[in-house]
């Protein structure tokens, strides 16, 4: 593992002289407040895939089967994506719905889905057993399919910028109701419904709605039944799951000895704490460097290089001095051990930001190149059916309505 050089001291690249725009958070927001407790509790309903190997086999004894049958259900679940008893054609017909109701309640409700490309990117609105609501949204690619998958329904971290901060959080989900989210695109790729023909998923990131390291034992519940193998979990390669966070720093250090490898993305969005502290509210908790320090453990812990995600917001947080300072505050951490990622902002209701004018955006990704930065602009994709970064809503609605409680 490579050894991390002594964080020097960086001082602040010098202000520009000549008078640039520069907008703030607060010009347009009033901000709302962080909240770390939910505003519900209530449990999702416990489901087989809440449950490691070993309770399987116990959740299925205790039904009066065989251990055995708790792995034949794995590779219906895990394999072949199949809920429905009527295909578990290896079980007896007279244990199958007893099987069903005890061990697979339904978590999920398909209740709109949007598509764009060409059918080739769904964003899917889910109803949960208690009518909360959550996204996730599924995006093939020539070469390979990515889930953008939901953590939690709304969030408490209370960005300005982002459509679900400003939601507020409902509730954590269930490790189940996650794992649903990602059976039920593995389901619509394998049946080839998405344009292109059969095909599996690739990629997990936890970049829809919510805050991850927030829900952090049900996520890591999660991670270990992506990785674990077929039939045990969906058999996803660790490196291939992301996991994206506003920077709450202790849990980036816990994640970092767990010993999966999996990418962890950190929302950094401004060097400087002056600001970083309107964008996303938990940098008076955390700052930037003790974000910065974090992501660069979780490198060395781990060997995966950690990608930093940058809202471009013009005339906000798009200046050259500050592509400057962040090259300079990655590079006092050393060198290969991050990747940038600019994200041109994506509008969200009720907000006049917008993402910086392209020759803003080039030069930014010029500087961090040059100053030896390994930078990819993101691209947009889902943007037009609001199913991008940031862009994750449920409608504006998350919690049930009177009438469906
Ligand atoms: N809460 C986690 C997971 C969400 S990931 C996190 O913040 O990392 C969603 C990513 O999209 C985050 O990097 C978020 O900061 C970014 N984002 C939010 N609003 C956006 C917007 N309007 N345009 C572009 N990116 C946005």
């Amino acid at each position: 593992m490579p050894k991390p050089p002594p964080v020097e001291e960086v001082a602040p690249a010098p202000r520009p002289t000549k008078t640039v725009l520069s907008v703030r958070p607060s010009d347009e927001t009033a901000p709302i407040p962080l909240q770390m407790a939910p505003r519900r509790r209530g449990k999702a309903p416990t489901h087989f895939a809440d449950l490691t190997p070993e309770e399987r086999a116990a959740a299925v004894t205790e039904l009066g089967h065989k251990p055995f049958r708790a792995k034949q259900l794995a590779t219906h679940y895990f394999a072949h994506y199949a809920t429905d008893p009527a295909h578990w054609t290896d079980i007896p017909a007279a244990a199958r719905q007893g099987l069903a109701d005890a061990l697979f309640p339904p978590l999920l409700h398909a209740t709109r889905t949007l598509t764009a490309d060409q059918g080739t990117t769904v964003k899917t609105l889910w109803r949960l057993h208690d009518n909360v609501r959550v996204e996730s949204v599924l995006m093939r690619y020539p070469s390979r399919s990515t889930l953008c998958i939901s953590s939690q329904a709304g969030c408490g971290m209370a960005c300005p910028f982002c459509a679900t901060g400003q939601l507020g959080l409902t509730r954590n989900l269930s490790a189940a109701e996650i794992l649903e989210q990602v059976r039920l695109a593995c389901a619509s790729l394998a049946t080839g419904e998405i344009p292109g023909g059969p095909t599996r998923l690739n990629n997990v990131v936890f970049m829809g709605m919510g805050e991850p390291m927030a829900n952090y034992q049900v996520v890591m519940k999660v991670v270990r039944t992506l990785a674990a193998e077929v039939p045990q979990g969906f058999g996803l390669s660790a490196r291939n799951i992301t996991v994206s966070t506003v920077g709450l720093a202790p849990a980036m250090r816990k994640l970092a000895t767990e010993g999966l490898p999996v990418t962890l993305a950190l929302s950094l969005h401004a060097p400087d704490d002056d600001l970083r502290s309107e964008l996303v509210p938990i940098n008076t908790r955390f700052s930037v460097d003790e974000v910065l320090d974090a992501a660069r453990a979780y490198f060395d812990a781990s060997g995966r290089r950690v990608s930093i995600e940058y809202a471009l917001i013009k005339d906000m947080n798009d200046h050259g001095w500050r592509a400057d300072l962040l090259a300079k505050k990655l590079n006092a951490r050393g060198r290969g051990w991050v990747h940038v990622n600019p994200i041109p902002l994506n509008p969200t209701p009720g907000s006049i930001w917008t993402a910086s004018e392209s020759h803003a955006e080039r030069e930014f990704v010029a500087r961090l190149r040059a100053n030896g930065i390994a930078t990819t602009v993101r691209d947009t994709r889902g943007s037009d059916i609001d199913g991008a970064c940031g862009q994750l809503a449920a409608e504006g609605d998350l919690a049930p309505k009177e009438e469906d409680e």
